[in-house]
């Protein structure tokens, strides 16, 4: 048996920890030069700042328990159960929820953790699907998988995904002049959608936000995203009521998060499989859930 797992985010890469451990031989098609896919960062300012995934939200107990593995070697730490939340740019009540967890090496570190003894061939895009596997999985945005032309009952579930973009900035200040808060939802904005204070949840108390933008805001600005700096900069400033000026980095999420969830956890037309965070709630947990389930049932094909 011999699998191809095409893409290296967090539910590819989950698919391809389950089937390697249990004897099967994977093989990981990455078309980026690291893994991760939205667990995703940038170096701005001589620093890593996390500029995909905000946060983990770990509350299925298998995820829970990889979480707690990861905490115990010191690569992910609960961050925060609240958060602030604006309305407008009114402040509210901060919103008590599930413990959202961080990475001090930046989220990407999980997956590279998950990478690490996996056959794993970066920079290597496919464009259509491999004839040599015993089965393929597209590991994926559905607008991504289409571009491999998958078999009809996979083509048809990607089709009926539908995607927002986001904008994401990465703001370096010369200091940490905010009020102590850990994260925003930002509510009925016209540009922004979330802030967080990426030096609090990565725990080096760097003074850097990272904002993400409404999907409204990065579709009109999607051809030219850093001509968005200023606007993103200056919203958070208003937001927050900063005067500094800070650095700004910019960087755009075309397939950022389904806008409606589907049935999980994944989709399959005879050796084709389609796994992702659009089977579920768009989070981290629910790729790896795809991904894993995906994993455990070409297993259990074999066993048959
Ligand atoms: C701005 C933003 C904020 C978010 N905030 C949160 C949050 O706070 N909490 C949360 O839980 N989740 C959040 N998410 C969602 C979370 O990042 C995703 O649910 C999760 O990372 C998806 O993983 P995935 O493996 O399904 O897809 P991806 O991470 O997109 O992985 C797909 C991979 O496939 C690769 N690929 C695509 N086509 C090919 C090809 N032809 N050949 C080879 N490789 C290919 C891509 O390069 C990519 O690496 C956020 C996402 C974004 C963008």
């Amino acid at each position: 048996m011999k699998v191809v797992v095409v893409g290296a985010g967090i539910a590819g890469l989950a698919c391809a920890v389950e089937l390697s451990a249990a004897g099967v031989s994977v093989r990981v098609h990455e078309r980026d030069p690291v893994v991760g896919g939205r667990l995703s960062g940038v170096v701005a300012g001589g620093r890593y700042a996390d500029v995909g995934a905000a946060y983990l939200v770990a509350d299925d107990p298998d995820f829970a328990a990889v979480a707690d593995r990861w905490r115990a070697r010191g690569l992910a730490r609960p961050w925060t159960d609240t958060l602030a939340v604006f309305r407008g740019r009114v402040p509210g009540e901060p919103a008590a929820g599930p413990m959202r967890w961080a990475a001090p090496g930046g989220l990407r570190s999980l997956a590279e953790d998950l990478a690490g003894g996996l056959d794993v061939v970066l920079e290597s895009r496919l464009d259509a699907i491999p004839g040599d596997a015993d089965a393929v999985v597209l590991a994926m945005p559905g607008p991504q998988a289409l571009r491999l032309g998958p078999p009809a009952a996979v083509a048809d579930a990607a089709r009926a995904q539908a995607w927002e973009p986001v904008l994401t900035a990465v703001c370096t200040y010369p200091g940490r002049s905010w009020p102590g808060f850990h994260g925003a939802f930002v509510n009925d904005h016209p540009v922004l959608a979330t802030v967080c204070d990426d030096g609090d949840r990565r725990g080096d108390l760097a003074p850097v936000l990272v904002a993400h933008s409404t999907a409204a805001f990065a579709r009109s600005r999607l051809a030219d995203p850093g001509a968005a700096a200023g606007e993103l900069a200056a919203a958070v400033n208003d937001l927050l009521g900063l005067d500094e000026r800070p650095e700004v980095r910019v960087h755009r999420w075309t397939c950022a998060r389904p806008s409606s969830p589907g049935t999980p956890p994944f989709v399959t037309d005879g050796r084709v499989w389609l796994a992702g965070d659009a089977f579920g709630r768009p989070r981290v947990q629910t790729a790896w859930l795809s991904g894993r389930a995906v994993g455990r049932a070409i297993v259990q094909s074999t066993e048959r």
